[in-house]
């Protein structure tokens, strides 16, 4: 399983990111190397935290089918049934997780660390502050154990959100017919910069990673943002300085006072 998430995480990676050099959607800034290159130190920066935390999603998993905890453990239901099942649950919760980044102050702080990159483009996707990350684990931790979903639902899960946040932070420009059809089923490129905008009624919009489905349900999806993709100010207001853009600044950007 490790393997198989290193393969897909490695081709997904290359894959976009030679698209968005091939067809890019806004022109790249010459530094935008910079940022590339800190954002994925700052991936391995939390690969190694995450070593030091006990429970993890998968182990979770381990935990909740092991000791027969949650509901999917209790209530048997077919196995498509639910895994399918699991997947939206962990879907919608870390739809939620991501409101809630934007609504509370200090969560919103760290959420930021993601937001204050100035362009985007796949390794934007990975970029999230470790104790974001860490909370996170937790929300999905408690998930899991609730709902006694099992590890290979847990692994399939982190898998396709990777991708897909690498996927939908990309700058690659989509034929606006093929991006409609794409959108109706993947949160695209196009709608999730749209979420990267300045303009804050549409940053605290398409909150979703994956699929478009919570946003419409929820009333929180924008299908068209004020400027076309190509001239949306990419960002938050106010935007720090360089050094706190880039790592290792952008680790105590949500501390300090702007
Ligand atoms: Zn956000």
């Amino acid at each position: 399983m490790t393997l198989l998430r290193s393969i897909s995480f490695v081709s997904v990676l290359m894959i976009c990111s030679g698209l968005q050099f091939i067809i890019p959607c806004r022109k790249f800034e010459s530094d935008r190397y910079k940022y590339m290159i800190s954002n994925l130190v700052l991936v391995g920066f939390n690969n190694i935290i995450l070593t030091f935390i006990p429970l993890i999603p998968f182990t979770a998993g381990i935990y909740a089918v092991d000791n027969k905890l949650g509901l999917f453990q209790i209530v048997k239901v077919p196995f498509v049934l639910e895994f399918i099942l699991s997947l939206l649950i962990l879907d919608v919760v870390i739809y939620f997780q991501h409101r809630l980044f934007h609504k509370v102050d200090f969560l919103w702080k760290l959420h930021a660390m993601h937001h204050i990159d100035p362009m985007l483009d796949t390794t934007s996707g990975l970029r999230f502050h470790p104790l974001e990350i860490i909370i996170s684990n937790f929300i999905k931790v408690a998930t899991i154990l609730v709902f006694g979903i099992t590890p290979l639902a847990v692994v399939s899960f982190e898998i396709a959100l990777n991708l897909l946040a690498m996927f939908n932070h990309s700058n690659i420009k989509i034929n606006k017919k093929l991006e409609h059809k794409i959108n109706k089923i993947l949160i695209t490129p196009a709608l999730h910069t749209i979420h990267h905008s300045k303009i804050k009624n549409e940053t605290n919009s398409n909150f979703g990673f994956s699929v478009p489905w919570w946003d419409k349900l929820f009333n929180t999806f924008t299908a068209e943002g004020k400027y076309p993709q190509e001239k949306i100010h990419i960002g938050t207001l106010p935007m720090p300085g360089k050094t706190y853009q880039l790592f290792p600044g952008m680790l105590i950007y949500p501390f300090k006072k702007f």
